[in-house]
């Protein structure tokens, strides 16, 4: 889950909120109750993940990467013989 960091624009409250990155944005402070927050994108970064199920899917992904490379060179010496065949 993305931590996001927000502040009030009208008491200056800045909070940090996880959520789904495809949630909306929150707009609500939890300081003054308006809706006036705004999602922070600075330089250090907004977006900060957190806990190692990213890692996993990093992992998984690499795996994924080689496992699809054996299926292609294969694949390949396959089309050379069938083009051997078709010669004769
Ligand atoms: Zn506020």
């Amino acid at each position: 889950m993305p931590t996001y960091d927000y502040k009030c624009s009208a008491c200056n409250h800045s909070f940090e909120l996880f959520q789904h990155i495809n949630e909306n944005p929150a707009k609500k402070c939890p300081a003054c109750g308006k809706l006036k927050a705004v999602r922070v994108i600075g330089a250090g970064g907004a977006v900060i993940f957190k806990g190692s199920g990213f890692y996993q899917t990093d992992y998984r992904s690499e795996e994924y990467k080689s496992k699809a490379k054996k299926e292609t060179e294969p694949a390949k010496s396959e089309k050379t013989e069938t083009k051997a065949t078709e010669k004769k």
